[in-house]
């Protein structure tokens, strides 16, 4: 083990596949998490892994624990088709396959899961019940975080993967912006496995991701996550030691529209629950197809919640300090290509390897720096490109020019 000691704040996926980098390489992390335990709130179903996804969790992940990763995730093939409102394909795409990685460098695996997979071997340094409020700096370099029940961590370096509203980048670098990008979305899931509503679903709205677009760039996405095996016989065959709460396959199913075009407000929306929240759905998907509007009826109602689509706006190159920061805390995006936790997946690699070679003996300022140049470059070319293809396919707001 090094003396350098790493505070991650936030134990989201990128917090956790840093930390799990870092244990990896020998280097002393702490993760502290505000949520009072992993599985406290409902933070979405099914995310799309594509190659540079994978090949970061190769590199983070223990290789009992990426083929635990790889043998959980289902594997959607790689067509990514949109269709109009009366289900008429309009355009048909197939993703390119990337040989030697799982399901073809594209998999579709269940959040929690993931999260879950995550956590296994790091249960020892990661803090539930510790929300972040600020930092200060030590006259010798190192970095105290400060947390709500008054208690501190200190470290050399503090990374700040606390999401969107990171508390972190608000203090660190207050000229950042996160904009609205005037898209709200409503978000849920309905059963594959078991019952009668599976058999109803037309095969071909079954692909990686399928648009279905409606009037106004209203839409509806689609994306099946079909495990190939139980999570206990997957675990009890890889990774005995390994707990993974079961899941059964389901459908997400979001729908999607310009902020105005809801006949309520924000509060109004924020407010409501799953059965006002799909009774709103099905208002805002009138005169659609009958298939596609069972669909939406269809969606388990404890499972349905209001999403607000933010973007950061890419910002000039800041001096490097012992702060930095990684996923959505820098660089939030639409999630119109599906690319956010790919690229927080990206940065934990990246940043692992870069403090890893730091604590062997690279001068730490220049490891930090080597990071934040290969991972600003990266990750706001994700940002523009997913806000220029939400904006193309969806209508949600051109990314306002950069301001000084
Ligand atoms: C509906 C939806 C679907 C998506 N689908 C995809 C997809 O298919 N593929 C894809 O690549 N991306 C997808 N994304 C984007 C993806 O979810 C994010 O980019 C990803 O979760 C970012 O990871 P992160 O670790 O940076 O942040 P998060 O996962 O948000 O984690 C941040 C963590 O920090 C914690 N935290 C916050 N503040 C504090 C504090 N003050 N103190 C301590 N802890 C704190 C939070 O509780 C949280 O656990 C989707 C997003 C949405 C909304």
């Amino acid at each position: 083990m090094s003396d350098l000691r790493v505070v991650i704040i936030g134990g989201g996926l990128g917090g956790l596949a840093l930390a799990q980098g870092l244990h990896q390489g020998g280097v002393r992390v702490a993760v502290y998490e505000k949520d009072p335990t992993p599985d406290f709130r409902n933070q979405g179903y099914r995310i799309r892994i594509n190659p540079d996804g994978i090949i970061a969790l190769q590199a983070v992940l223990t290789p009992q624990a990426f083929e635990v990763f790889a043998a959980t995730a289902g594997n959607p093939g790689s067509r990514m088709d949109v269709f109009d409102h009366h289900l008429n394909l309009v355009h048909a795409q197939e993703l390119p396959q990337a040989a030697g990685l799982p399901g073809g460098g594209n998999l579709a695996v269940n959040r929690r899961t993931l999260r879950q997979i995550l956590l296994s071997g790091l249960e020892r340094c990661v803090y539930y019940g510790a929300e972040f409020t600020g930092y200060t700096t030590e006259a010798s370099g190192a970095v105290t975080a400060h947390f709500a029940d008054g208690t501190s961590a200190t470290g050399d370096i503090l990374v700040g993967a606390d999401g969107v509203n990171s508390a972190t980048r608000r203090q660190y670098l207050p000229q950042a912006q996160v904009v609205d990008a005037r898209l709200r979305l409503i978000y849920g899931k309905l059963p594959l496995a078991g019952d009668e509503i599976g058999a109803r679903i037309p095969p071909e709205l079954l692909g990686l991701w399928t648009t279905v677009l409606g009037p106004d760039k209203r839409f509806v996405g689609l994306a099946p996550v079909r495990f190939r095996a139980p999570m206990a016989q997957a675990t009890a065959r890889l990774a005995p030691d390994m707990q993974l709460g079961d899941e059964s396959d389901y459908l997400a199913c979001v729908f999607g529209a310009r902020r105005e075009l809801f006949p309520c407000t924000d509060s109004e929306l924020f407010a409501m629950k799953g059965g006002d929240l799909r009774a709103l759905t099905l208002s805002l998907v009138q005169g659609w197809d009958p298939r596609l509007v069972e669909m939406v009826a269809d969606q388990d109602p404890a499972s349905i919640f209001p999403v607000s689509v933010r973007t950061s706006v890419p910002m000039p190159r800041w001096e490097t300090t012992a702060v930095t920061l990684l996923g959505d805390a820098i660089h939030v995006m639409s999630p119109a290509i599906g690319v956010g936790a790919n690229t927080a997946l990206r940065d934990a690699q990246v940043l692992a390897g870069r403090l890893t070679e730091a604590a062997g003996g690279r001068p730490l300022a220049q490891a930090l720096h080597a990071y934040e140049e290969e991972m600003l470059g990266y990750g706001f070319d994700a940002v523009r490109e997913s806000a220029a293809r939400g904006h193309r396919l969806v209508g949600q707001d051109l990314l306002p020019s950069i301001k000084g």
